[in-house]
């Protein structure tokens, strides 16, 4: 991290030792927790809290999240379970995180393929339940309105290809209607062709959302992602400046 001068990161903990772990590592570091986790085709079913089959035991994660161990919920993975962010099994997971004021950070799009690259996707055995149309963001108002004010970011936006292409319109409409809800462009900073990054920025930022756009790696190499970023030569010092640190700085502000 000193490497590239990041001041903190979110991490997605995929069991209660790696929440541990995580908080071990240095206070700046934001711990979300993964869930639920995909169901694999053969043994072991589950890669992420396989004692709760994917879905981390909520008294529990209450308990790290009143210790101060557990500081957002991210990733949500609905489309790999084939169930939409609206899924009442879900519903206890949000009620905590705006309960407790944390942030949630929502997988939207249609991706990843299967054998994608950087995924979870690119292991042959993984989530055969998988449907990239629960991906898509509209799904998330339901939960927006149940939950006025809970802070959720989008993630993967721009990303993805052909039959995998972005939901671009529901996407705007959100950021739109619910000012609580920001994005990040992993992947499509490190993986997606460089026009169709720069594009995706450019669309968010012509449509007004420059202050609603963070920084995520997705585990891309930061290098990368960072090279690619300052290529831009029409960005301002405050846009760069804002999608590197302001806008996250503001947004994960209540979360520790
Ligand atoms: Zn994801």
């Amino acid at each position: 991290m000193s490497e590239h001068d990041v001041k903190s990161a979110v991490v997605a903990a995929t069991s209660f030792e790696e929440i541990k772990a995580w908080n071990e590592v240095g206070d700046n570091i934001l711990v979300g927790v993964m869930l639920p986790c995909p169901e694999n085709a053969s043994a072991p079913f589950f890669h992420c809290f396989p004692e709760d089959e994917g879905w981390p035991d909520l008294e529990r994660l209450e308990a790290e999240i009143l210790a101060g161990r557990v500081h957002a919920l991210h990733e949500v993975l609905p489309s790999y379970s084939d169930i939409s962010p609206n899924d009442p099994r879900l519903d206890p997971y949000f009620a905590l995180a705006h309960q407790h004021q944390i942030p949630v950070g929502i997988h939207t799009t249609k991706g990843p393929p299967a054998g994608g690259r950087f995924s979870i996707r690119d292991g042959e055995r993984c989530c055969a339940l998988f449907n990239g149309e629960m991906g898509n963001p509209a799904l998330l108002r339901p939960v927006l309105e149940r939950y006025p004010g809970l802070k959720v970011w989008l993630q993967h936006v721009g990303a993805g290809r052909g039959e995998y292409g972005p939901f671009w319109p529901e996407t705007l409409d959100l950021l739109r209607d619910y000012p609580y809800v920001d994005v990040d462009l992993s992947i499509t900073n490190g993986v997606m062709p460089m026009t169709q990054y720069e594009a995706a920025l450019a669309h968010l930022i012509s449509n007004g959302f420059e202050t609603r756009i963070m920084l995520g790696s997705d585990g891309v190499p930061m290098q990368r992602i960072l090279e690619r970023l300052n290529s831009l030569e029409w960005l301002t010092p405050k846009q760069r400046s804002a999608i590197l640190y302001d806008n996250a700085h503001r947004f994960f502000a209540s979360a520790k």
